[in-house]
């Protein structure tokens, strides 16, 4: 097989990022495939910029069956690996041709852990060494993961992330029976913080995912735990993927989970990062999931009215990010431009980004409550 067979198989299998990958060969195709190419994805960086990454596997092979994953031991499919020679060969070539500007590198857990991670980071080594790349580089930490390969780890790559799955162990035992939530996972995470503390930090910090709706999980067990890996392990991003069943596993007959769902996590995800959230204050239904038909910082508002109506030309940043269309960065437009002049009316709310016809009925202009203008009740 040549190399381009392999990275077809091994970069679409990566695609919605194993280990974990339960969407692999696109079955569930709810998401854009990128226009670059199946394992060539448009990525964020931690400083904003957009680059390039190839997104690509190690092996397929893999020796667990977890419930949900379309690389589990029990489906049967044509298997494959990459040498660590060629798979930095190949980078190289796509970097210098100028297709891509940084690698994320995954695997499914062909045999021991210690020998996969082992080719993950010669891959590494060759792609830093040999060929002085500099850019950035994503390390998949597999789980159980020994400490010397995840010290390895944080030297070589500018991100590390480590997949829980599941927001505790009674709810990864259900989908993931071979994998170890406190010791597999969990410890390998506060590992990474604990050389993040020794002064290895990685540029990009740590980051997980959950694959939501797998576990019957609710959105506040999910929260509650991202928000504790926030504050306990300084967390730097967590990510949320709705379960979609994949036909020949265990759970192909489990409903899939909506993208709403997966949606109004990502925005309450943002309420801890940028808003100054905790749980305590979130709104959940009495399944202890987030109400699906409005955003989850409109709900809290609704729920709180004693918080409202908040004075514009005189509220602190921590309660201007309380009124719903007030974003961090319209927040500290208004803080700097109130010193200039006062905000009369709602006009003077959209011209710094706030989406005022949100805002209108949670705030005072000019010491009134605001008058909503025809073009702004009809968002014109
Ligand atoms: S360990 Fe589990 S999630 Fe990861 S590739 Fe294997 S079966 Fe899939």
């Amino acid at each position: 097989m040549d190399l381009f067979e392999k990275i077809e198989i091994l970069g679409q299998a990566a695609q919605y990022d194993i280990c974990g990958s339960y969407l692999c060969q696109g079955k569930a195709g709810h998401r854009q495939k990128s226009p670059l190419g199946r394992w060539i994805y448009p990525a964020v960086m931690p400083d904003g910029r957009e680059i390039r990454l190839l997104k690509v596997l190690m092996s397929n092979v893999c020796e667990n069956d977890c419930l949900y994953c379309c690389n589990s031991c029990t489906q049967d499919f044509r298997r494959v690996s990459f040498q660590p020679e060629e798979l930095a060969r190949l980078f190289f070539q796509l970097w210098h041709s100028r297709r891509v500007q940084g690698l994320f590198l995954s695997s499914a857990v062909a045999g021991n852990t210690e020998t996969v991670m082992t080719r993950m980071l010669e891959t590494v080594e060759i792609i830093r060494w040999r060929y002085r790349f500099r850019g950035y580089i994503h390390l998949k930490i597999l789980p159980g993961a020994s400490f010397s390969i995840i010290e390895q780890a944080v030297r070589l790559a500018d991100r590390v992330s480590l997949n829980l799955e599941a927001p505790n162990p009674q709810r990864l035992q259900k989908i993931a029976p071979q994998k170890q939530f406190d010791h597999d996972l969990l410890s390998r995470m506060k590992w990474i913080r604990k050389l993040a503390d020794q002064g290895w930090r990685t540029r990009g910090g740590q980051t997980t995912q959950f694959v939501v709706g797998a576990a019957g999980e609710s959105d506040k067990e999910i929260l509650t735990t991202a928000s504790s890996l926030y504050r306990d392990l300084g967390l730097r991003r967590a990510y949320f993927s709705a379960f979609q069943p994949v036909p020949g596993t265990p759970l192909e007959n489990h409903p899939p989970t909506s993208l709403i769902r997966e949606h109004r996590l990502y925005q309450t995800d943002f309420l801890f990062r940028q808003y100054g959230f905790s749980v305590d204050e979130l709104i959940f239904d009495s399944q202890g999931n987030l109400p699906l038909k409005a955003d989850p910082k409109l709900t809290w508002a609704l729920n709180h009215p004693e918080w409202f109506p908040i004075d514009v030309n005189t509220a602190s940043k921590e309660q201007l990010l309380r009124v719903p269309g007030i974003g961090p960065k319209s927040a500290r437009r208004i803080l700097k431009l109130r010193r200039q002049h006062r905000f009369r009316d709602l006009k003077d709310l959209s011209a710094v980004g706030a989406i005022a016809s949100r805002s209108a009925q949670f705030v005072l202009l000019n010491g009134k409550r605001p008058q909503m203008s025809k073009q702004l009740q009809f968002g014109l």
